[in-house]
């Protein structure tokens, strides 16, 4: 019996050899995943993050000890210069950028009635604005080199809503409006611009959620349990090799949205 190796090519390199990527919140939960994935598969990734150092050198430590390369980099993307620092940074360090995944996010559920401006901006500022600075900080690189893949993580929450979610609602739809407008522009460039929408993923910020909610929420997904990272990472992975795939939003929630 053979052992066939997906992320190996028939002439031995990998997929995305020779591929630069950016994880925005590679740190931590599903961008930490996406990074490992992409890095499995031969991309050099430098993992954003804001708040958690540590977590974002032990996922660089992962990667090494699995033989792939990465590497850090502190950014809060909701600040445009920052993320302008973050894609300079790249530049410098490893001279293109081919890969952004925009995943840095959020959640500060209120109703609307008790939802205070600061918890809607900030949720608009890390979800959906930091897209607009990440993407517009490279896009020229990408048109330059006529190359790209920009994958952003949107939720099923931008789909179907959420009840004591209008911000964050709000700001993964207006995702994947951007997605499709963005993939129109740049379709014929050598970029594809994505959306991925996951359900519900076993990370912190589901664990944030309270055991009744979150028990009914698992009661109503068809496949019958929570997503796991790793599943939205290879729905990543397969955005990234694809060239005849764009403005698309791709469902990844256990039949829960269809
Ligand atoms: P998580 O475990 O809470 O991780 C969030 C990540 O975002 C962390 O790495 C965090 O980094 C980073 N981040 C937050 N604010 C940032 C900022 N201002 N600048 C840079 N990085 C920032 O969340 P997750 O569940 O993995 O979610 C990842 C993405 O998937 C989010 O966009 C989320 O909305 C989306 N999503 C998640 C689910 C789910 O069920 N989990 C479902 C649908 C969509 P630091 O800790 O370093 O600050």
């Amino acid at each position: 019996m053979s052992l066939v190796e997906t992320n190996v090519l028939k002439d031995g390199s990998k997929k995305l050899a020779g591929k630069i990527a950016i994880v925005t919140g590679g740190s931590r939960g599903i961008g930490a995943e996406i990074a490992k994935t992409l890095a499995s598969h031969g991309a050099v990734v430098v993992i954003n993050y804001n708040n958690s150092p540590d977590a974002a050198e032990n996922v660089v430590q992962d990667i090494a000890n699995e033989g792939g390369k990465a590497v850090t980099c502190k950014a809060n993307v909701s600040n445009l210069d920052e993320a302008k620092s973050l894609i300079a940074f790249t530049k410098e360090r490893f001279g293109k950028i081919d890969i952004l995944v925009n995943n840095a996010g959020i959640t500060r559920d209120r109703t609307f009635k008790k939802m205070s401006e600061e918890d809607w901006k900030a949720v608009i500022d890390v979800n959906l604005n930091s897209v607009y600075h990440m993407t517009s900080s490279v896009i020229n690189e990408m048109l330059d080199q006529k190359y790209g893949r920009i994958i952003n993580i949107s939720s099923i929450i931008g789909q179907a809503g959420g009840f004591g979610q209008t911000n964050y609602s709000a700001a993964k739809a207006g995702m994947i409006g951007f997605t499709k407008s963005l993939a129109l522009e740049t379709a014929r460039k050598g970029i594809t611009v994505n959306a991925i929408c996951p359900g519900f993923i076993e990370t912190e910020m589901v664990a944030a959620m309270p055991d009744e909610v979150l028990q009914k929420t698992v009661n109503k997904i068809p496949v019958g349990r929570l997503g796991q990272p790793q599943e939205i990472a290879e729905a990543v992975l397969f955005l990234a090799e694809s060239e005849y795939i764009t403005g698309q939003c791709l469902n990844v929630n256990g039949g829960l949205y269809m």
